[in-house]
């Protein structure tokens, strides 16, 4: 079961994605986590993703989909697995979707978290990530509204997105996620 995460910088697609990847015994797939670790190993691809990082922009679509087509290649996600990060453009969502026709396969689930933009705030500032400042939480935010919003709508048209309430307590959220990946037939 192949199942992509949306949801802004803290809406907690990161500590939901663990335990539904637990649950389901997939692989959790974050680019920005795989990003990261480019960085640290100091790849040139990580040098060139961390400029735009470091901003709060998005890496271009070119690299993100080369790392992320590359990590699909190992085989292990022939099962399934969680994307968590993947994809945060309509381009990328294109690219995802060709990748995995050419092998038969399809996006299976999208689920967005929901939550209100204070709230987000509040919470990244408490996460204290080398990359959370206010101004760059501010500018992540801005864009996940421009360039995330028009992927929700590309994947709702093509009735692959449920809609869950991110502020509930993570239990609850967890719960609701289970709902819809056990709930429906797969697609
Ligand atoms: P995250 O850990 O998902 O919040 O991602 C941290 C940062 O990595 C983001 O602010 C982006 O700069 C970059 N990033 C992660 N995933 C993507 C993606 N799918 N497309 C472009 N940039 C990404």
């Amino acid at each position: 079961m192949l199942i992509v995460f949306i949801g802004p910088p803290g809406a907690g697609k990161g500590t939901q994605c663990e335990r539904l990847a637990n649950y389901l015994n997939v692989p959790h797939l974050s680019t920005g986590e795989m990003l990261r670790a480019a960085h640290h190993r100091n790849t040139p691809l990580g040098r060139e993703a961390a400029r735009h990082m470091d901003q709060g922009g998005l890496v271009p679509d070119e690299l993100v989909t080369q790392v992320v087509r590359q990590r699909l290649d190992l085989g292990d996600c022939n099962n399934g697995c969680l994307l968590d990060g993947f994809p945060r453009t309509v381009v990328q969502a294109e690219d995802l979707i060709a990748y995995l026709a050419d092998r038969g396969r399809e996006v299976d689930y999208v689920i967005e978290l929901c939550v209100p933009t204070e709230e987000l705030v509040r919470r990244l500032l408490d996460r204290k990530r080398e990359d959370d400042t206010l101004e760059t939480i501010q500018n992540r935010l801005r864009v996940f509204e421009g360039q995330t919003t028009p992927l929700v709508e590309f994947f709702e048209a093509r009735g692959l997105l449920s809609r869950i309430d991110g502020t509930a307590d993570p239990d609850e959220v967890f719960a609701s996620i289970r709902r819809c990946v056990d709930g429906q037939p797969s697609g």
